[in-house]
């Protein structure tokens, strides 16, 4: 079994932390237990909770840790991060049975993410709206993990691309507008299946996708294509509150052409608030993300089609 370290221990206890910290709640817990017989380890568990919902077990492991540090003379544990601060007294106990109270403190009340991105676009931030933000971003969440997901199935790699004999390079679907110069530079191998480039044109296409970081198309019917890569993209899209952080950390500016955008509208609207992946090719991953508004991504969809 791996060694558990203090590294280890300290980490966890900053991950519960966190996690505790974004339920918005306090808690008021009395954690009982100790060793049980002959054996050296001690099991622990929830006696009373206030509130009582999911998170019963964290604040038990949370506790567990805590009562791990604690000093022999049981002053008590405190530990704050920010404006959070979760604690351990002890209550009562002996050798093999103990008594513990845990609770939570905030020195400002938990502001939810809904009702600061409310306030930041000038929606009033109602009960019902915060529900409106959320399940606008959950349905993105969605949306980018199954455009993400299709993406990566259609993506084929110069190796596998040899074994398919029903796809051929097309140039011209990736650049409806003939403003890819060096795409047109390509164009000579267009109609061709990969097994039948030589050597020279494949490496060509390599550099071309290398260098755009756009995929070359393999077309073989309107709804059946593959993208040419060089590697796979690993995917993995922005998670609900990752695009909260976007939103919270950019200014409400597109950033394409510096509108002023706007959040949760009814019918479309070009200054409606959109996250665009910055290279197509990569989807909706955290770190290729920027806010931009309806119009400049609908422009940039259109030009390379790679999100049709
Ligand atoms: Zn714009």
């Amino acid at each position: 079994m791996a060694q558990i370290t203090r590294e280890h221990i300290w980490k966890r206890m900053e991950e519960l932390h966190t996690e505790l910290y974004h339920t918005g709640k306090n808690y008021c817990s009395s954690i009982v237990g100790g060793k049980n017989g002959n054996y050296d380890e001690c099991y622990y568990s929830i006696k009373n909770i206030i509130p009582k919902d999911k998170n019963e077990n964290k604040i038990l492991n949370y506790a567990t840790i805590m009562i791990m540090v604690m000093s022999k003379d049981k002053t008590p544990v405190n530990f704050c991060k920010g404006e959070f601060t979760c604690s351990l007294i002890y209550r009562k106990g002996d050798d093999y049975y103990s008594e513990y109270l845990f609770i939570t403190k905030r020195d400002t009340p938990y502001l939810f993410p809904e009702e600061i991105i409310c306030k930041k676009y000038q929606i009033i931030p109602s009960a019902e709206n915060q529900k409106k933000v959320r399940i606008s971003i959950e349905n993105r969440v969605n949306s980018y993990k199954k455009r993400d997901f299709e993406k990566k199935n259609r993506c084929v790699t110069f190796e596998d691309a040899e074994k398919l004999d029903d796809y051929s390079v097309n140039t011209t679907y990736f650049d409806i507008y003939g403003e890819d110069i060096e795409l047109q530079r390509c164009k000579y191998v267009e109609g061709k299946k990969v097994n039948e480039l030589t050597k020279e044109q494949k490496i060509e296409l390599s550099n071309y996708i290398t260098k755009k970081q756009r995929p070359v198309l393999l077309y073989k019917s309107p709804s059946d294509s593959k993208l040419l890569v060089n590697e796979i993209p690993e995917f993995q899209p922005a998670s609900y509150k990752e695009l909260c952080d976007i939103l919270l950390n950019n200014k409400e500016e597109c950033s394409y052409c510096k509108c002023n955008m706007t959040l949760l509208n009814e019918i479309y609207s070009e200054t409606s608030l959109t996250f665009d992946a910055i290279i197509s090719l990569y989807g909706h991953r955290k770190d290729n993300i920027t806010i931009c508004c309806s119009l400049c991504n609908s422009k940039k969809t259109f030009n390379n089609k790679l999100d049709i």
